[in-house]
C-alpha cells in the first residue's frame, strides 16, 4: 500500500511594512468571526499587541488578551484556561516565548492560531513546533501549524539586531540539520523528503551568501524580508516533512544540551551556529564557510563570543546525543570528552 504523508501548511503569509494593521481585516478575510484571544508580552504589547487590537476592534472582533511571561507548561495551563472561556480564534504578537506559548495553548484546545512575530529571531514563527521549559532537558512538542503568519517588517526593522542575527544562525543550522537527515535516512532508513531538504537548505544557503549584506544593512526592511522569508520558508520546509528534521539535527542537539547546563547564557540561533561549525566539521562540509558566514553576519563562531567557559562547550558537545532520540553524525555513542575538545579546538570555537 502507498505510504500516506500529511502536510500542513499556513494558508496565509504575509510580510511587509505595517500589516499588524490589517490584521482584522486578514482574520475577517480568513472566515473569523467575533471573538479572538490575543497574547502578548509585556514590551510586544506595547509596541505591537496593542496595535493588533486596535485593528480587530476596529472590524468588531471582541478582543481578549493576555500577557506571557515565560515559555513554561504553568504559561500553557493560564492561555487554556482563558481559551476555554470561548473564543475561535488564537492570536500570538511577540517573540519565542509569545509565539510558542500560544501555539501550544491553541493546539491542545483545538483553536486555530495566527503567528504574529514582532522578532526575526527563530523558525517556529511559521512551524508547527513548539519549545516549552519543564523540569527535563528541553523539548520541541509538536503543537499545530499557524494557519496565518502576518510579519509586519516595520516593527520586526525595529527590534535588537543581535534578535535578528540569532535568526540567521538558526536558519544556516539547516546546512548541517538536512545532512544529518540524508545520513538517518541511509544509514537507518528514515523517511528523507528530498523537497523539504532542497528548501531548507536554499534557505541557509541565501543567508549564507548575503552574509556580508545582512550585516551591512541589517536596520534596513529589505534585509530583515530576507531573514524572515528564510525563517517562514524553513518553517515551511518542517510542515512539508512533517517532522523539524530539515531544520533541527546534531547543531540542535548541541544548543539543547547546553541549554541544559548553561540556561539562557545565549539565543537559541546563536548557540545553533555556532553548532553548525562543529558539526558541519564532522560531516566533512565547508565549516569555514560556515563559521565566515556567521562571522561575517556578526554572529558569535567562539564559546568566549557566546559568553561561556571552554569546559561547557566539551560537555555539551559530550552529552548532546542523549538530549532526544533522534539519529545524527553524533549517533550513537556521541563523542568522548577527548574527540570533543579536539573537535572544539580544531573549528577554533575554543582557543588551543
Ligand atoms: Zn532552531
Amino acid at each position: 500500500m502507498p505510504r500516506i504523508h500529511s502536510m500542513d501548511l499556513p494558508r496565509k503569509v504575509i510580510v511587509g511594512q505595517g500589516v499588524i494593521s490589517q490584521i482584522g481585516d486578514i482574520c475577517k478575510d480568513l472566515g473569523f468571526k467575533k471573538n479572538v484571544l490575543v497574547f502578548s508580552g509585556k514590551n510586544t504589547m506595547k509596541i505591537a499587541g496593542k496595535h493588533a487590537i486596535d485593528s480587530l476592534e476596529n472590524v468588531s472582533f471582541d478582543v481578549v488578551q493576555m500577557i506571557v511571561t515565560r515559555s513554561d507548561n504553568e504559561n500553557v495551563l493560564a492561555a487554556q484556561r482563558k481559551i476555554r472561556k470561548g473564543v475561535e480564534l488564537v492570536i500570538g504578537v511577540g517573540g519565542g516565548k509569545v509565539i510558542d506559548v500560544s501555539k501550544l495553548a491553541a493546539a491542545n484546545e483545538r483553536i486555530p492560531f495566527i503567528s504574529v512575530p514582532t522578532a526575526a529571531s527563530h523558525d517556529g514563527i511559521a512551524s508547527s513546533r513548539v519549545s516549552i521549559k519543564g523540569s527535563g532537558p528541553p523539548q520541541s512538542t509538536e503543537a499545530k501549524t499557524p494557519v496565518a503568519i502576518i510579519a509586519d517588517t516595520h516593527i520586526i526593522a525595529n527590534a535588537p539586531s543581535h534578535l535578528m542575527i540569532s535568526g540567521c544562525g538558526d536558519v544556516i543550522a539547516n546546512a548541517t540539520a538536512v545532512r544529518d537527515w540524508e545520513f538517518a535516512h541511509k544509514l537507518k532508513g528514515e523517511y528523507y523528503g528530498y523537497y523539504a531538504a532542497s528548501l531548507s537548505g536554499m534557505c541557509a544557503k541565501i543567508i549564507i551568501d548575503n552574509a556580508n549584506i545582512i550585516q551591512k544593512m541589517k536596520e534596513k526592511e529589505e534585509t530583515v524580508r530576507t531573514v524572515l522569508e528564510a525563517l517562514i520558508s524553513s518553517g515551511v520546509a518542517m510542515c512539508i516533512a512533517g517532522s523539524s528534521r530539515p531544520a533541527s539535527g546534531s547543531e540542535h542537539l548541541f544548543s539543547h544540551a547546553l541549554d541544559l547546563i548553561a540556561p539562557n547564557c545565549a539565543l537559541h540561533g546563536e548557540q545553533c551556529g555556532v553548532g553548525t561549525i562543529m558539526m558541519m566539521y564532522l560531516h566533512g562540509g565547508p565549516w569555514e564557510k560556515i563559521r565566515d558566514a556567521l562571522r561575517d553576519i556578526g554572529a558569535p563562531t567562539t564559546a568566549k563570543e557566546l559568553g561561556l567557559e571552554d569546559k561547557l562547550i566539551i560537555k555539551a558537545l559530550s552529552i548532546a546525543h542523549t538530549i532526544r532520540d533522534r539519529f545524527t553524525i553524533l549517533s550513537e555513542n556521541g563523542l568522548t570528552p577527548n574527540a570533543a575538545e579536539k573537535l572544539a579546538k580544531i573549528t577554533r570555537v575554543i582557543e588551543y
